[in-house]
């Protein structure tokens, strides 16, 4: 049995602008791609669920729903470069308050409830309780959790919440997964080599990086043993080996990159982006 990452939509994967039927709005988060080559390349499943109460509204039909996934999926292999991405799509076409008569009822596939989860397990012989939900609403966590999975919320920290850890993004979520399922055996180091003209010794630039790397370090869970800097790279050693170190210094990296544009700095900050 394989272990999989189930994966909400809209707000999780691609920019939710509502119920979206049109292929041509597809439009990928930030970070999305890389973290679903990440999680493909560890080895897990990718399912998409996702509630398309659209269907039940009249907004779309589900041809609209299935052209959508397809191209998201051509979006994804050409920014992964991987030959395929996502191993299945499962959406719910059901909402209790719809307009189009067949599809106006509450349906078990419908988020919270487990239904597209267990019906993706028996289909594609997936390990629920190794497996991870991950999703940008409380009714994503509580679909994982009665699943059997372990879930990740992408938004802010609740003690309310079904989920078991938070996330900004999906690239986060990533990070978190492997962290968590990781044998924590040794310690992995990574350096990040600053471009020649970028002064890394600045105070607030060097600032900015220590602020933005413990707190990935507190938003993943990732135990950082520490920043080493000379002139021109920073070295960051985490716990849990070197897969854990590369992913880290990867969401280093952008949020970084984010803070210098956002600070007036030209260019790239760092070398061989
Ligand atoms: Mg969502």
């Amino acid at each position: 049995m394989r272990r999989a990452v189930f994966l909400d939509r809209d707000g999780t994967v691609i920019h939710n602008d509502g119920d979206l039927g049109d292929p041509d709005a597809v439009k990928l988060l930030p970070g999305a791609a890389e973290a679903m080559r990440h999680l493909r390349q560890a080895g897990y499943a990718l399912v998409v669920v996702t509630n398309q109460g659209g269907v039940a509204r009249g907004k779309y039909d589900e041809a609209a729903v299935h052209a959508t996934h397809e191209r998201l999926e051509q979006v994804l292999r050409r920014a992964t470069g991987l030959h395929a991405v996502v191993d299945a799509f499962y959406f719910c076409p059901f909402h209790p308050e719809g307009t189009v008569e067949r599809y106006c009822r509450e349906h078990p596939w419908r988020k919270p409830a487990p239904g597209m989860l267990l019906e993706a397990a028996r289909e594609h012989a997936l390990d629920l309780g190794a497996s991870w939900m991950i999703g940008d609403q409380e009714r994503d966590a509580q679909a994982g959790a009665s699943a059997g999975c372990r879930s990740i919320l992408i938004g802010a920290p609740s003690a309310a919440s079904d989920a078991d850890f938070f996330a900004h993004d999906l690239a986060e979520a990533a990070l978190r997964i492997a962290h968590e399922d990781t044998p924590k055996v040794a310690a992995g180091m990574v350096t990040l080599h600053a471009r020649p003209d970028v002064d890394l010794h600045a105070p607030a630039l060097r600032a900015a990086i220590t602020t933005a790397a413990e707190g990935l370090a507190e938003r993943t869970g990732v135990r950082l043993r520490g920043l080493d800097w000379n002139t021109h790279g920073l070295t960051a050693t985490v716990e849990g080996g070197e897969i854990i170190a590369l992913g880290f210094a990867a969401e280093l990296r952008r949020t970084t990159e984010r803070w210098w544009r956002a600070h007036g700095g030209s260019g790239p900050l760092w070398a061989g982006a």
